[in-house]
């Protein structure tokens, strides 16, 4: 082996968290977007965000997040892969780098769509928590 030594690989205990990010243009994708969040709910314990029909942070197009727990990914993840009506999904981790986060480390569901990183910051600070923990806010009755 030549070339600079590989650097040790990151831990998946960097990952505190995932966000879902579901994307919608127009009252028809907006209508599915409710179509998703109202079977998500049903399904899965994850923290239901606001909605935003305006562009806000490093998102172009309306959106809403979904937060859940490392746990959860397995399968929140593949549900959205079979349920998300053509909408584009944005999956990322939540580690100390939001930057790499969103623009390096991230999935995309559909269309992958421009961010601005450039309000992103590259690197968190010791001891910052930019990261807010998941809080449950969904009550699921129904299998996935
Ligand atoms: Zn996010």
């Amino acid at each position: 082996m030549t070339g600079t030594p590989h650097p040790a690989p990151r831990l998946l205990a960097e990952i505190a968290s995932y966000h879902a990010h579901v994307y919608f243009d127009g009252p028809e994708q907006r209508g599915l977007a409710g179509w998703i969040r109202d079977r998500v709910a049903e399904r899965f314990p994850v923290q239901l965000g606001r909605w935003h029909d305006k562009p806000v942070g490093p998102h172009h197009r309306p959106m809403y997040q979904i937060a859940f727990d490392v746990e959860i990914f397995p399968r929140l993840v593949p549900w959205m892969m079979i349920n998300r009506q053509g909408l584009s999904v944005l999956v990322h981790p939540n580690t100390d780098s939001p930057y790499d986060d969103h623009l390096v480390h991230a999935l995309w569901l559909g269309e992958t769509l421009a961010l601005n990183g450039d309000v992103l910051p590259r690197k968190l600070k010791a001891g910052e928590e930019l990261i807010d923990p998941v809080v449950v806010n969904t009550a699921p009755t129904k299998n996935a």
